[in-house]
């Protein structure tokens, strides 16, 4: 499972940091920060929840 992040329609509510803390951060500056693009099987889970959670529909899975 792979990640895709549109930033340019990422409001940084942090509804996915609060999903998946394991890999959705933010940075000093308010940016978010994904840790990996490669989900490791034990958090796909989280990543689906957080994707599905998304208000903005930032952020992709390709299942692959
Ligand atoms: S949940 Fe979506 S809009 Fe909110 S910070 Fe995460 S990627 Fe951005």
């Amino acid at each position: 499972m792979k990640i895709m992040y549109n930033p340019s329609t990422c409001n940084h509510y942090g509804v996915c940091v609060e999903e998946a803390p394991e890999v959705f951060s933010f940075a000093e500056d308010g940016s978010l920060m994904i840790q990996t693009y490669d989900v490791p099987p034990d958090l796909e889970d989280k990543v689906r929840d957080a994707c599905m959670m998304c208000p903005t529909q930032s952020i992709q899975i390709d299942e692959e």
